[in-house]
């Protein structure tokens, strides 16, 4: 099947930026089987994009276009796809959802403007992005497919990996496979040293790696004759990586660091509580937004202030010595729950979200404790990071991080 490439941008023609796009796809094109015929640069104009498109689907069966998807006026790559089409634009009610949240969480007022990103062509499979705010979506036609990204790299190949490539894989004969791993306590940077010689060189299956909010991903796929060859491909990866990475590594299968943690419990019959200061109960509600966790989850308590956590149990003089935010309160906090809750595994969490923090101290240091088969001890974060939210999220995932290796008998780090 052949394909051609159209990359969107008047900042391609002036130099300003390299068309990194158009190698990255017709590399995943010809792996996939495809035969990439052309590569275009279009500037951000309406008329040439769309003469552009006419020349490209004339010869090619697949056009993928990148750039222009965003909210400004010169972004009209999906307007010209539609037109080409002859389809009508309608507003997707995920895209908007999806947008208002993410203005919603920023804390910033949407412009109007980028209401226009939630229009798609009628008929066409979205997709959904994750790493940014406009969507990419694929169309198909009379035999003719066009899928369209946004121009950022870093969205481009997102999309290409949730979604696109498996549109595409189901237009060829080779059957696709994969599976999502997730690690936690290395970086994204760390982790593609670390498995530098599985990747090194590597076409199929091939392994990718992406950053999430504290944790890791790691995607393997595989592209075959048959399915049973793509899976057993994609298996034997697995174990590979798992040889090398085995350590960072929590599921094998896309699950969430929470529902491990419930599901190890459960395991176990064992139970959890938590007394969290500066995560203002988000442990609680992360272990609770797992289904089952009432077998596992008693209660939890949010000390705040220091009183509350006097009326929890913890010492005053330890809170006056050490100060709220140390190591010794910590550990009080997590002995103190012990004796009300009785839980196999007691955490507790006290430091500075942000953006400030108490003279001599950093923002972003936090202290968690814990309590286990009647050992106390505790480890020392510090993120370096003064954004409040990422902070709270990060210190709430050690906190799972550190359930995670108690049920696995691991050292707490
Ligand atoms: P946005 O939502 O960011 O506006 P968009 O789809 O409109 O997305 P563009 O405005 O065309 O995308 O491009 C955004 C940025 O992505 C550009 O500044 C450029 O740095 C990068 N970019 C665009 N096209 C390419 C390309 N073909 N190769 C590499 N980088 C690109
Ligand atoms: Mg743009």
């Amino acid at each position: 099947m052949k394909a051609s490439i159209i990359a969107v941008g008047t900042e391609l023609l002036f130099g300003q930026t390299v068309n990194t796009n158009a190698a990255y796809l017709s590399d995943k094109l010809n792996h996939m089987g495809f035969d990439v015929m052309y590569h275009f640069v279009v500037g951000d104009n309406p008329k040439r994009l769309k003469e552009k498109l006419a020349e490209a689907f004339s010869d090619t069966d697949i056009v993928l276009l990148t750039g222009g998807l965003g909210p400004t006026q010169d972004d009209l790559t999906k307007e010209m796809v539609a037109e080409y089409f002859g389809v009508e634009m309608y507003e997707d009610k995920r895209v908007l959802e999806d947008l208002v949240e993410f203005f919603r969480k920023r804390g910033g007022r949407m412009a109007e403007n980028n209401l226009k990103q939630a229009f798609l062509p009628a008929g066409c499979t979205p997709l959904y992005n994750a790493s940014g705010t406009a969507p990419g979506f694929a169309l198909s036609k009379n035999g003719k497919t066009a899928i369209c990204f946004p121009g950022p790299p870093r969205e481009m190949k997102w999309l290409f990996e949730h979604g696109a490539e498996e549109y595409l894989s189901e237009l060829t004969e080779k059957k696709m496979y994969y599976r999502v791993i997730r690690t936690i306590g290395i970086g994204e940077s760390d982790l593609e040293m670390l498995l530098m010689p599985l990747i090194d060189g590597q076409t199929d299956p091939t392994i990718a790696t992406y950053a999430k909010e504290g944790e890791c991903t790691l995607r393997v796929a595989s592209q075959r004759d048959s399915a049973e060859e793509a899976e057993a491909a994609v298996n034997e990866m697995i174990s590979r990586i798992s040889g090398i990475a085995g350590e960072y590594i929590y599921s094998l299968d896309d699950e969430e660091l929470s529902e491990v943690v419930v599901r190890l419990l459960k395991e176990g019959s064992m139970t959890i509580s938590a007394a969290e200061s500066c995560t203002g109960g988000a442990f609680a509600s992360i272990i609770t937004s797992v289904a089952g966790a009432s077998e596992v989850f008693k209660s939890s308590y949010v000390t705040y202030s220091d009183e509350a956590k006097t009326e929890l149990g913890v010492d005053r003089d330890i809170i006056a010595g050490s100060g709220a935010v140390s190591a010794e309160t910590a550990e009080a906090m997590a002995e103190a729950l012990f004796k009300r809750t009785g839980a196999e595994i007691c955490l507790s969490v006290t430091g500075y979200a942000g953006p400030e923090a108490e003279p001599g101290h950093d923002v972003g240091e936090a202290y968690i404790g814990y309590m286990y088969k009647g050992k106390i001890g505790h480890t020392r974060l510090s993120t370096s990071r003064i954004d409040r939210e990422w902070n709270r999220n990060y210190f709430k995932l050690r906190m799972l991080r550190t359930a995670y290796m108690l049920l696995r008998g691991q050292d707490i780090q």
